[in-house]
C-alpha cells in the first residue's frame, strides 16, 4: 500500500483487499464493496476490450452528498444566515451518461449545471429539470452562464427564464450588456445578470493565469464600475445579482483561495454599497484533488486542506465581511467540477509487453583481452559501497573510448559487445548499491533511469491522459492486482502510439516531492494478462483527448452497486475504426472498394493468389467494424 500511496488518494473509495486486488467502495464506507480484478475479468467475458473506462455513478453521488454536507457544517457552525448552491461546470465532463447521473444525484440538493459555451447551454436546457424539488421546496435549478455569447445564446438563455430556470448570464465582456439589454426589452424577460471579476489575488499552479489582470476572463475592477453605470442608465441595475470569480483549477494552497475569498468579498460589499442588488456571491472552481495522497501543497499533485477546510473559509470570509458592512449574506454559489467528477472515472488497461535494460552476467576477460576491456573489467570489480563515484565516471568514459575505438576500427564487433555488457554490469552493480539510498545526485540518478524496463501498454496517452501529456499533470497508476507480491521492476509506461510523447515516464511521488521518474511493476508473467489502472481521471480528460494516430474513444461502462454485487447500468461502446475514419473524412465502403480495386490489378499482375487477396480483404472488412486499440483474446 505505501508503494503506492493508495491510502493517500484512494480513501475511502479504493483500497487493497487479501487476495492482493484493489477493492472499489462506490458509497464510500458504506455500501457493497467490488474486486476491481474480478470486475475487469468479467468485462472481458463479456466481450468488453481493454483499455475501458469504469465509472461509478454512486462515487459521483458520494462527492456530491461530501460536498454539500461539508457547505452545511459550515453554514451551522459560522451562524450563516444564508443558504449554499453548488453548479456543476459542464466542461468538467460533458458526456450524456455522466450528465445524466450528476442530474440525477444532484436533485435531493437541487445541484446546478455551469455552462461555457453554446452547445453546453443546450445540453444543459435540456437535461436539467428547471425546477427541482427538495423537501418539499420548490426551487429553480441554478443554470449559470460563463464564456463568450452571441445574441443567439444569449437570446436562448433569456427565454430559458420562461421555462422556470434560474438562469443567469456572466458578463465576460462589456458589449455583452447592451445585446442584453437589447434582446431583453424585445422579449420582455428580465435578465439575471453577473460578473465575473479579475481578482488580483494570483491563483497558484498551472491555472494560475485564471485570475489577475492578463487574465483571458472577466472585467477589471474599472470595467465592473462601467457595467454598474450602464446597467444604470438602462434602469436595470437591480438585475445584477451575483458576483464570479475563478482563480483557477487544482487551487493546491488554502491560503490562497482565503486571499480570493477575502478579495471577492469586498468587492461584493462594496458594490452594494454603491445600490447594487447582488445576492449570490459565486466562487467558482478550484477545489484540488489530491492525486498523490500527499496532502501537501508541494506539487500540483495535491493540496494542503481538505473540503472541509474549504466550506469553513468561504463561509467564514463572506461572513465577516458582510457582517462587519451590515448587509445581508448572498447565497454561496460554487462550481466544483474536478473535486465533484475525478474519483468516479478509472481507467483500466493491459500491458502489451516489456523491454529490459540489457543486463547479463559480466563476461569472462581473456588475459589478452583488448586493454579497454580489461579496464572496464577492472572499473567493475572495484565498485563497492564505499566506492562508487569514481568508477561509474569511470565506466563512462571507457564506454565512450570503446566506441572511438570501434568507430576507428580497432576494436570488433564481438569486443565492443563485451564492452558494452561490461558497462551494463557496472550500472546494474551500482544500482544495487544506491537503489535504497535517499539522497543520490542526478548522475547517480541517471543510472536508475537507464535501469529501468519499458512496458508497452494497450493505451493512448493522448486519447485517454491528455493532461499528462500537455501539461505533466500527474494522475495515481497501479497495478490492480498482484498486489501481494513485491513490485520487484522499475517501469515507465510506452503507449500505442508512433510518437516519443505518448509515454508516462513521471509517477506521484508517496512523499509529495518531485515526480518520481519510474513506476513499481511486476515481472509480465507468460499469457498471464497485466492490468494498471488508471484513477481519478473522471474530469476533463474524456473530452479533451484526441485522436492521434487514430485512436479513438474507450469502451466505457457504468457499473452500480447493489447488496448482492453490481450491474453494468450502461456500456458505450468504443470507437470502431470506421467511426475514427468517419472523423477523418474517409468513408468505409469507399476504401474497402479501393483496396478490392487494388487486389484485382495485383490478381492480374499475378502479384497476388487468389485466397491471399480475399484474406487481406476479408482482414480489412473485419477491421474496420473493431476497436481501434489491440486486441488480447482473454
Ligand atoms: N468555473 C469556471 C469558470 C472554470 O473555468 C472552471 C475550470 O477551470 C471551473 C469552474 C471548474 O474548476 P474545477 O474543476 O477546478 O472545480
Amino acid at each position: 500500500e505505501q508503494t503506492y500511496q493508495i491510502e493517500g488518494w484512494g480513501d475511502p473509495y479504493f483500497s487493497i483487499n487479501r487476495a492482493g486486488h484493489i477493492t472499489v467502495s462506490p458509497q464510500g464506507d458504506r455500501g457493497t464493496s467490488l474486486d476491481l480484478y474480478e470486475l475487469v475479468e468479467a468485462l472481458r467475458k463479456r466481450n468488453i476490450g481493454l483499455p475501458v473506462l469504469i465509472r461509478f455513478p454512486e462515487i459521483l453521488a458520494d462527492r456530491i452528498e461530501r460536498l454539500y454536507a461539508c457547505f452545511d457544517r459550515a453554514i451551522s457552525r459560522y451562524n450563516y444566515p444564508g443558504t449554499y448552491r453548488g453548479v456543476f461546470p459542464i466542461k468538467c465532463n460533458q458526456h450524456r451518461h455522466l450528465v445524466e447521473a450528476l442530474v440525477k444525484h444532484g436533485k435531493p440538493h437541487q445541484l446546478g449545471l455551469e455552462v461555457g459555451s453554446k452547445p453546453e447551454l443546450m445540453i444543459a436546457l435540456a437535461s436539467l429539470n428547471p425546477i427541482q424539488i427538495s423537501k418539499q421546496e420548490e426551487e429553480e435549478s441554478l443554470l449559470i452562464c460563463n464564456g463568450y455569447k452571441d445574441r443567439e445564446y444569449i437570446e436562448t438563455a433569456l427565454l430559458s427564464r420562461r421555462l422556470g430556470y434560474q438562469t443567469i448570464l456572466v458578463v465576460e465582456q462589456l458589449e455583452e450588456l447592451q445585446i442584453i439589454q437589447e434582446i431583453s426589452s424585445e422579449l420582455g424577460i428580465k435578465p439575471v445578470i453577473g460578473v465575473r471579476a479579475k481578482l488580483s489575488t494570483k491563483g497558484t499552479g498551472r491555472w494560475g493565469t485564471s485570475t489577475g489582470d492578463r487574465a483571458k476572463f472577466g472585467l477589471t475592477i474599472w470595467q465592473i464600475l462601467q457595467a454598474v453605470e450602464t446597467l444604470k442608465s438602462y434602469h436595470q441595475l437591480d438585475s445584477l445579482q451575483l458576483l464570479h470569480f475563478h482563480i483557477g483549477s487544482q487551487v493546491s494552497s488554502i491560503s490562497v483561495i482565503k486571499e480570493a475569498i477575502r478579495e471577492a468579498a469586498q468587492i461584493y460589499v462594496e458594490l452594494t454599497a454603491i445600490g447594487s442588488n447582488l445576492n449570490y456571491l459565486d466562487v467558482g472552481g478550484g477545489l484540488a484533488v489530491d492525486y498523490d495522497g500527499s496532502k501537501t501543497n508541494k506539487n500540483n499533485a495535491s493540496k494542503n486542506y481538505n473540503m472541509q477546510n474549504y466550506a469553513n473559509d468561504i463561509v467564514a470570509e463572506i461572513k465577516e465581511a458582510c457582517d462587519q458592512a451590515e448587509i445581508n449574506v448572498p447565497t454561496i454559489v460554487s462550481e466544483s467540477g474536478r473535486a465533484i467528477a475525478s474519483h468516479q472515472g478509472v481507467l483500466i488497461f493491459d500491458v502489451l509487453g516489456s523491454n529490459e535494460p540489457p543486463l547479463t552476467p559480466p563476461p569472462v576477460i581473456e588475459a589478452e583481452e583488448h586493454l579497454i576491456i580489461r579496464n572496464l573489467w577492472e572499473t567493475y570489480a572495484l565498485i563497492n559501497e564505499n566506492n562508487y563515484q569514481e568508477p561509474y565516471h569511470d565506466a563512462i568514459q571507457f564506454k565512450q573510448e570503446a566506441i572511438s575505438l570501434f568507430n576507428f576500427s580497432y576494436l570488433s564487433l564481438q569486443e565492443r559487445a563485451r564492452a558494452e555488457q561490461l558497462y551494463w554490469a557496472c550500472c546494474a552493480k551500482l544500482f544495487e548499491i544506491i537503489k535504497h539510498q535517499e539522497n543520490i545526485n542526478d548522475e547517480l540518478k541517471e543510472i536508475a533511469n537507464i535501469l529501468t524496463s519499458i512496458y508497452y501498454i494497450n493505451l493512448s496517452v493522448f486519447q485517454s491522459a491528455p493532461d499528462h501529456w500537455a501539461i505533466e499533470q500527474l494522475f495515481p497508476i497501479m497495478p490492480i492486482h498482484r498486489l501481494n507480491e513485491q513490485p520487484s521492476k522499475r517501469g515507465i509506461l510506452a503507449d500505442l502510439t508512433c510518437d516519443s510523447d505518448g509515454k508516462i515516464s513521471q509517477f506521484i511521488n508517496p512523499k509529495g516531492q518531485q515526480p518520481k521518474d519510474f513506476l513499481e511493476l511486476h515481472p509480465l508473467e507468460k499469457k498471464q494478462p497485466y492490468y494498471l489502472g488508471m484513477f481519478l481521471v473522471g474530469a476533463y480528460q474524456e473530452i479533451m483527448g484526441n485522436l492521434h494516430n487514430l485512436f479513438g474513444d474507450t469502451n466505457v461502462v457504468h457499473i452500480q452497486t447493489h447488496p448482492k454485487g453490481y450491474q453494468i447500468e450502461q456500456f458505450v461502446r468504443g470507437d470502431t475504426i470506421t467511426e475514427v475514419l468517419a472523423q477523418t473524412q474517409y468513408s468505409a465502403e469507399e476504401l474497402l472498394e479501393n483496396l478490392r480495386r487494388h487486389t484485382e490489378q495485383a490478381l492480374e499482375r499475378k502479384l497476388i493468389s487468389l485466397p491471399e487477396s480475399r484474406r487481406l480483404l476479408q482482414n480489412y472488412e473485419r477491421s474496420l467494424s473493431n476497436y481501434t486499440y489491440l486486441n488480447q483474446e482473454p
